[in-house]
C-alpha cells in the first residue's frame, strides 16, 4: 500500500508500506477514506518537536476490511472515525468513555504503528467510534482530504 512517511524535518514523501494484517484478535484493518494533517504533524515536520521516522497520519476517516476475533461494536463495511489515539475499548476507562486513558492504548505513528495517511492501516487494538451507518457499497479509497477527527463528536 502506499503511506505517508516521515523522514525528518521538512522530509515526507509516498512510499510503498506492507499491507496491515491482522496479527493479534484485537486488530481491524481499516481502508482510510479521508485523511487530515494535524496541527501536530506542522510541529514535527517544520522541526519543532521529535517524532519518530515512518508513517504519519493520526486522524481518520475509513471503512473496517476486517476485524479480529476480539473486536466488539465494529465490523466489516462500517465506517468508522479515529482520533489520535488508540484504545482496547474493553478496560474500565474505556467502558467508561475515557479510552484516552486505556491501559492498553497508545498513539498512532509510534514508530512501529502505522498511521493513517495510507491507503489502510491496523492498529495494535482499535477502538475507532462507528458513524452513524454502514459504508458497504461505497467508492473506493480517496485518501487526501480533510477529516473531521474526533470521536467525542459522537457523544
Ligand atoms: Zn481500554
Amino acid at each position: 500500500m502506499l503511506a505517508a512517511v516521515y523522514n525528518g524535518p521538512r522530509s515526507i514523501e509516498v512510499a510503498d508500506r506492507p499491507d496491515p494484517v491482522i496479527t493479534a484478535p484485537t486488530d481491524a484493518v481499516v481502508r482510510v477514506v479521508l485523511a487530515c494533517v494535524c496541527g501536530s504533524d506542522l510541529w514535527y515536520y517544520r522541526g519543532e518537536s521529535p517524532h519518530p521516522t515512518g508513517s504519519i497520519g493520526h486522524e481518520y476517516i475509513g471503512v473496517v476490511e476486517r476485524v479480529g476475533a476480539d473486536v466488539r461494536g465494529i465490523g466489516g463495511g462500517d465506517l468508522v472515525i479515529a482520533p489520535f489515539l488508540y484504545s482496547d475499548g474493553v478496560c474500565a476507562h474505556c467502558q467508561a468513555g475515557v479510552t484516552v486513558s486505556c491501559v492498553a492504548g497508545g498513539s498512532f505513528c509510534n514508530g512501529e504503528i502505522d498511521g493513517g495517511q495510507g491507503d489502510k492501516r491496523s492498529p495494535t487494538t482499535p477502538h475507532p467510534a462507528p458513524l452513524p451507518g454502514r459504508a458497504a457499497g461505497r467508492g473506493r479509497s480517496r485518501h487526501h482530504g480533510a477529516a473531521l477527527p474526533g470521536h467525542s463528536a459522537l457523544r
